[in-house]
């Protein structure tokens, strides 16, 4: 299975590679830049170089960044949505030091503006950004649907990639805590939510997963993220989730609670539940 948490990008590309190694980690999430937003770092090609003669060795699958929380792609404020924009459009660049990977995003949120209004935005920004020879493909997080976050269901997603002229470039992140948190009863309907997942979107476009446990009821509408486990979807739900025959190939990213020696355990463990 191919399996990572996030990892620190302040020590450049190849120590974020040693770091995943260091965790049992095949593959990883990082943040473009701070999480915060700002600007982001030169890139070394040197040192690109080398993270991706490790990840060749050990046959790491795709990596999975992730965009600053900053970006809000239908902010109601102008100058927040075009620093949005550029931001993005900047990442795009800097993701084709590694090519083939993912980015992804959380849609963003409308703050009072409507869903609908937001999810033309989103998709206005998508088409001023992509491009064609880009090699990255762009995943929209499925959000948990706090405040006013646009992602909250399957509909709003495909709705958004509807929009898209490039969507090619489009695929999805499956957070687990999220979806639960949104509604999806992920614990005793995982199937059926899966299947209503390929109806609306298409299981194609599902390209990772964060997995993390819940801290909350279902339909919470809440994002906590617990640690493996110790949440509201339990070690028995999060088992089938990896074991899926629609997910198992795909890179799973912890986004739990969690320090390195934390880190390092939840992969072992999952390694071990793991039938693949
Ligand atoms: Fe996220
Ligand atoms: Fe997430
Ligand atoms: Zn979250």
């Amino acid at each position: 299975m191919y399996i990572g948490a996030h990892i620190s990008a302040s020590k450049g590309f190849e120590a974020m590679g040693k770091q995943a190694l260091k965790l049992g980690a095949n593959t990883f999430a990082f943040f473009t830049r701070n999480p915060r937003g700002g600007k982001a770092k030169e890139i070394d090609r040197e040192d690109v170089d080398k993270l991706l003669t490790l990840m060749q060795e050990h046959q790491f699958g795709k990596l999975v960044a992730h965009a600053p929380y900053t970006m809000n792609l239908c902010a109601a404020k102008e100058n927040v949505r075009s620093f949005s924009i550029e931001m993005f459009r900047d990442d795009m660049q800097r993701m084709e030091y590694v090519p083939g990977n993912y980015y992804n995003f959380h849609p963003g949120s409308h703050v009072g503006q409507g869903a609908e209004k937001g999810i033309e935005m989103i998709a206005e920004a998508l088409n001023d950004v992509l491009f064609e020879q880009q090699q990255t493909t762009v995943l929209l997080e499925t959000m948990a649907g706090k405040g006013s976050e646009v992602g909250r269901s399957f509909q709003e997603l495909r709705q958004i990639i509807d929009r898209v002229e490039l969507d090619e470039k489009l695929g999805v992140c499956l957070d687990t805590c999220h979806i639960w948190d949104g509604g999806y009863d992920i614990v005793d309907h995982l199937d059926d939510v899966l299947q209503e997942f390929d109806d609306i979107i298409g299981l194609d476009r599902l390209k990772a997963v964060h997995l993390n446990d819940s801290m909350n009821p279902r339909e919470a509408h809440k994002d906590r993220h617990e640690k493996i486990g110790q949440g509201h979807l339990g070690i028995e739900a999060i088992t089938r989730i990896i074991n899926h025959p629609a997910l198992k190939e795909l890179p799973f990213i912890l986004e739990t609670p969690n320090d390195d020696e934390g880190y390092r355990a939840e992969i072992a463990l999952l390694r071990k539940l793991s039938e693949s």
